[in-house]
């Protein structure tokens, strides 16, 4: 049984226009010990429909339909205390920018036990001796003199560390990253995919849900991806699959933007067109003014999602039946 099953979930943002969907029917499911890819262009949904499933929206947001059952729990359901304990005791989130889960003012020993001492319910000696073994853990040196550092005392590698270990100090079943890496530079990148690996997936077996415009980093780390596009999932499989063969023109495109395909081709690759926003989404399939298969039928009618192999589901008229 998955850990999560997201099942049809619409959120919507207030426009000028009136409620328009930011994301749309977007169904997709995660199990104990695996890493799920949430790809796409800047603007097509990913961050939404994560922060849908933990309920953490603006008030210009609004959840119109769905479901987002953990365990026997629908999450979309439940009132706000109960979700607030929920997520310092069982989903965890980390941020592109470490900062948003830190507080500056506060030593950053003091705010790894203030966490553990609210969720594991520690004493301050069991709690500071917790605080030096996540240090350890997520590979901070001379951990007894860097828990009385402040936040700015870090650098973003280091700062992004912390909040890891803020993170992974209630042994979380589930981690929403978004864009953690992404600001980084690529070594230090590799470093803190590598610990969100080790650390919560091998040794926690705990799920991630990684949410990144990058498909490089989606085959260093995923297990299976999700790929999105003006707010709708298009194509789900495993990395290798979906790599090897992609089923979506728009899958194909982001897989020809990569740098190692430029390399290997000697031309720069680029996405035709752009992203459409909120309120000018096109009728059908809103690829289709992208798309260079695009058919007549496709401006108009929403295709259907098929799975055509066993794990692979695509939405795109160029493939009608299930496998
Ligand atoms: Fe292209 Fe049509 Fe498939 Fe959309 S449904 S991706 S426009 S071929």
């Amino acid at each position: 049984m998955s850990l999560l099953d997201v099942r049809g979930l619409t959120t919507e943002f207030r426009t000028e226009q009136g409620w328009r969907p930011a994301v749309s029917d977007v169904s997709f499911t995660l199990d104990p010990g695996e890493i799920l890819g949430l790809v796409g262009e800047s603007g097509c949904g990913k961050s939404t429909a994560a922060y849908s499933v933990m309920k953490l929206l603006g008030a210009n947001a609004r959840i119109a339909a769905g479901e987002a059952w953990l365990g026997g729990e629908n999450l979309l359901a439940m009132d706000d205390n109960a979700l607030r304990k929920l997520r310092g005791d069982r989903l965890s989130m980390i941020f592109q920018d470490p900062a948003t889960a830190l507080d500056p003012a506060i030593t950053v020993g003091e705010q790894v036990m203030e966490t553990v001492r609210e969720h594991l319910g520690l004493d301050r000696r069991a709690a500071r001796a917790r605080a030096l073994e996540l240090f350890r853990q997520v590979g901070i040196s001379d951990p007894e003199r860097r828990l009385s550092a402040y936040p700015h005392q870090f650098s973003g590698g280091m700062a992004q560390r912390i909040a890891l270990a803020i993170a992974i100090s209630c042994n979380p079943e589930m981690l929403i990253a978004d864009e953690p890496t992404t600001a980084l530079d690529v070594t230090i990148q590799a470093q803190i995919l590598r610990l969100i690996k080790t650390l919560l997936v091998t040794e926690r077996r705990s799920a991630v849900l990684l949410i990144t415009h990058d498909l490089g980093v989606v085959a260093q780390i995923c297990d299976r991806v999700a790929v999105m596009y003006a707010g709708r999932i298009v194509e789900v499989g495993d990395v290798r699959s979906v790599f090897a063969d992609p089923l979506h023109p728009y899958t194909r495109a982001l897989l020809d933007a990569l740098p190692t395909h430029e390399v290997a081709r000697g031309a720069l690759a680029t996405i035709e067109g752009r992203v459409p926003g909120l309120t000018d989404r096109p009728s059908g399939c809103s690829f289709h003014p992208r798309c260079p298969h695009a058919r007549p039928v496709c401006a108009t009618e929403l295709p259907p999602r098929v799975r055509p192999s066993p794990g692979r589901e695509v939405s795109c008229v160029l493939h009608t039946a299930d496998g």
